[in-house]
């Protein structure tokens, strides 16, 4: 299948009768849907969810918290011009939802800062080195194969050292800190371990699922993949891994490039749809949580709406899998204590923080420690860290010394964006915490392996 072309929307695409006054557009808000005032209206201002919001609780700024934002919509929609201020708020925003989670009047701040995102991405003229570093990153990352032919290099980047020499001589301190942050947060690359285009299930076959195997998951991060189809093999499932599949689309879905990430998840269902499998399994947060909302992102899409619906309702995260399924094979002792860090598009966009938690309890021996405040964003959130890599550094640091607090031996998490960025904000403190993906830790007790491959490493 070829690689589909960037098709997100830009500021070319700002409508004619939209003013710009400056970095002011007039009207705020085009037609194509706008944040919706009814969802708008939810809001009744009561605050509970600021403690909650990273923005907020970094700089206690009201216009840097949900409440804020809202009224931001609110005043774009009654004629406010957007301007560079007001899309400031928007881009602060991390699209954590945590405010979803805390809000007692169901305020449905997702559909909301999706709509706000598409609207800011389709009318406000960014400047040129932002539109130059979004247009890496959004030519980049959600291919593939454009990502597998940066390996080589990147690897010997690595095994040379050169970062290491780099960075002592200050010389990484002269990059642009959105560069400085893109380095900092490359993964050490190892062996690619390619999945299977099928997995047979192990004993009985209960369940033919498909896999998404991802962009930066399938390239930087192969041995989660190979994990993921092993476990889920070993609990009778069939592992369909098309070859074929591309990006799911939720890093633009996220950034409000609505063009592009329809386009990406038109095909993410076609390439399923043809695999004809019970389910579709993600081991990533964040595009589990983009999948999932697939129904709404092409309900304007009269070829694509209701299959789109139906295709959403068949997503599962990894663990919300396992535990519908139940276990079939023995987990094996690891007698490890465990941090579990609650990725944000897992448990506040998917509402997924039980499952995780039991898969882990299964194992004998392990030992499942809480992190304080735990619903606080790392900082991670996509594309943040690499956007906004001040706030992100601030949240990164302050959720590695919470993890530490917990004296785990092992931090565990479902989102290779945290990762990355709780491996970063530990270097800084100049601590070392070993890490993994919670389909590794499930995989190493189904083959009875040792704790210490998960440990040194
Ligand atoms: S999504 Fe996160 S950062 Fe954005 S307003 Fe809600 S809590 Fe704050
Ligand atoms: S978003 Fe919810 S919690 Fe926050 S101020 Fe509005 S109603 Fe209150």
């Amino acid at each position: 299948m070829t690689e589909q072309q960037g098709a997100g929307p830009g500021p070319a695409d700002a409508p004619a009768s939209a003013t710009q006054i400056g970095a002011r557009v007039l009207p705020a808000f085009d037609d194509h849907h706008p944040p919706e005032q009814e969802l708008i209206e939810d809001c009744v201002h009561c605050g509970f969810c600021l403690p909650t919001c990273p923005t907020y609780v970094l700089w206690g700024e009201e216009m840097d918290s949900p409440r804020g934002r809202i009224y931001l919509m609110e005043i774009g929609r009654q004629g406010e011009a957007m301007n560079d201020e007001m899309v400031r708020h928007f881009d602060q925003c991390l699209g954590c939802m945590a405010c979803v989670t805390a809000c007692p009047s169901g305020v449905q701040y997702g559909k909301l800062i999706e709509a706000t995102r598409q609207q800011v991405e389709r009318r406000y003229p960014r400047s040129r080195r932002d539109r130059a570093f979004r247009a890496l990153i959004f030519r980049l990352f959600p291919y593939p194969r454009r990502l597998r032919l940066l390996r080589g290099p990147l690897r010997l980047y690595q095994r040379s050292h050169l970062g290491t020499l780099a960075r002592r001589a200050g010389l990484l301190d002269r990059l642009p800190e959105r560069l400085s942050a893109m380095e900092r947060l490359t993964p050490a690359l190892g062996r690619l371990e390619p999945v299977p285009e099928v997995t047979p299930a192990t004993g009985t076959r209960r369940r033919r699922v498909g896999m998404l195997t991802g962009c930066v998951q399938r390239v930087f991060f192969p041995e989660v993949n190979a994990a993921t189809a092993r476990v889920l093999a070993a609990d009778g499932c069939e592992v369909v891994a098309p070859a074929g599949q591309g990006c799911c689309g939720a890093l633009s879905l996220h950034a409000g490039r609505e063009a592009e990430a329809q386009a990406f998840a038109r095909a993410a269902i076609d390439t399923f749809d043809a695999a004809e499998v019970d389910q579709v399994v993600v081991n990533a947060a964040g595009c589990g949580s983009a999948m999932k909302e697939y129904g709404h992102l092409l309900r304007d899409d009269p070829a694509y709406a209701e299959r789109a619906k139906a295709f959403s309702e068949r997503v599962r995260d990894l663990s919300e899998l396992l535990v519908e399924l139940g276990p079939v094979a023995p987990r094996h002792p690891l007698p490890i204590k465990v941090a579990w860090h609650d990725a944000c598009h897992l448990a506040h966009a998917q509402g997924i923080r039980a499952q995780p938690r039991k898969a882990l309890r299964a194992i004998p021996g392990l030992e499942v420690r809480e992190i304080p405040e735990a619903e606080i964003c790392c900082g991670s959130a996509g594309i943040y860290n690499l956007v906004e890599p001040e706030p992100a550094a601030e949240l990164g640091d302050r959720k590695a010394a919470n993890v530490l607090a917990t004296g785990a031996d092992l931090l565990v998490t479902s989102n290779p964006g945290c990762l990355l960025q709780l491996r970063n904000a530990l270097e800084r403190r100049g601590e070392r915490l070993a890490m993994a993906h919670v389909a590794e830790v499930l995989d190493a007790a189904v083959r009875g392996a040792q704790p210490g491959s998960l440990l040194d490493r």
